[in-house]
């Protein structure tokens, strides 16, 4: 027998690629020789304006009770989820970041000879879970940068279990509109469970984009995820959760670590929940600040993919990894997206005015230099 232990893991995973995170702060800082607060990283989707205080001070009342185990029911978040998202207690399942309900889904859901149905250039996760549990992943075609939602359809075959849809997607930041998904939602199987990821949901304000909880009662194979990694500004601490039938609840419940959420996350999403002023200025600074940045795409003569998320998706028109670097030394740090095949974007998250600035004029820079 082989003692080659990368041809032993199953052959899903030996076809991984490992995810890559955006380059730490630190890291960039000793390799510049430079201190950390001088460098700008756009690069994780992370909320710029720091954590809620109220957050910051149930972290500080929680710091007493770290000898003990977490709640491991999650009753004081799931019972204001619940309530904010209308639904009942039994609907929410909590999880370690929504990453970890996605590998909730997939842990239950799939396995080898069975697949699940994603969209080309869309969230990494997907295939990572998918292929972790030896399943296999039918990658649509995009249209447009976006999910082309009638060709997903019709990759679903009898095999299928599950098929994952963010809106609006990272990358790309692209969505759908509300008549795309209920049609969508009309035509997938029963049996197929729909992932959709609402990672990015509360940027959007005032029906710019479809809210997946409307269409949980008329459809129980719809699971929506969301996040406190984003516009909550809690990406560190690794909290998310999913609103489905109680069954699906159930069925994630049975496979999860038994205390999956820690005691400090699961007090600062509670807190976070209630700060509805931060959010409201997430958005704010968010809106702004994407104005901003197009408008100084313009100015360079720039092009990219209109974005409802925290991000936008600036397409060089050229290879880009060269401009990532060039950033870099300038000490911004943004994303390069070729593993999602984009080589010719740079993923760019809406940070604060100043490091929108920052980073405008660093990328002023280096196309000049070229
Ligand atoms: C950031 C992101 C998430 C959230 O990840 P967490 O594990 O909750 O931090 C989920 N889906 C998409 C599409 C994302 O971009």
């Amino acid at each position: 027998m082989s003692d080659d232990f990368l041809a032993l893991a199953q052959p899903g995973v030996q076809q991984l690629s490992p995810y890559v995170p955006g380059k730490p702060v630190d890291e960039l800082a000793r390799e510049l020789g430079i201190s950390p607060e001088t460098i700008v990283k756009l690069a994780s989707n992370e909320n710029p304006m720091g954590a809620s205080p109220r957050a910051l001070a149930a972290i500080n009342d929680a710091l007493v009770e770290l000898t003990r185990y977490p709640d491991g029911n999650g009753f004081a978040l799931k019972s204001l989820l619940a309530e904010r998202c209308d639904v009942q207690m039994d609907q929410v399942t909590l999880g370690n970041g929504s990453n970890d309900i996605l590998e909730l889904v997939a842990r239950a859901y799939l396995a080898p000879g069975l697949n699940a149905v994603f969209s080309e250039h869309a969230f990494a996760v997907y295939p990572i879970v998918t292929q972790a549990v030896g399943a296999q992943a039918r990658v649509v075609a995009a249209k447009a940068w976006g999910h082309d939602l009638p060709a997903m359809l019709a990759a679903i075959d009898c095999n299928t279990r599950v098929v994952f849809i963010a809106n609006p997607n990272n990358p790309t930041g692209t969505w759908f509109d509300t008549d795309a998904l209920n049609e969508f939602l009309q035509d997938v199987p029963p049996g197929v469970l729909v992932v959709l990821d609402e990672a990015y949901i509360e940027y959007a304000d005032g029906g710019e984009l479809p809210d997946g909880l409307e269409f949980l009662s008329a459809y129980p194979n719809l699971l929506v995820s969301r996040t406190f990694s984003k516009a909550y500004g809690l990406a560190a601490l690794r909290v998310g959760y999913s609103l489905s039938t109680a069954v699906v609840a159930d069925v994630l419940n049975r496979v999860r670590q038994p205390f999956n959420v820690n005691s400090l996350a699961l007090a600062a999403a509670c807190a976070a929940l209630q700060d509805t002023d931060y959010l409201a200025q997430s958005r704010r600074l968010n809106d702004a600040g994407m104005q901003q940045l197009q408008d100084g795409f313009q100015v360079l003569g720039l092009s990219w993919i209109p974005s409802k998320g925290n991000f936008i998706a600036l397409d060089l028109g050229q290879e880009a990894a060269p401009v990532y670097q060039g950033l870099l030394r300038e000490g911004v740090i943004v994303r390069p997206v070729a593993n999602y095949g984009m080589p010719n974007h740079l993923r760019i998250t809406i940070g604060t005015p100043a490091e929108n600035i920052r980073l405008l004029e660093a990328l002023a820079k280096v196309l000049v230099r070229g």
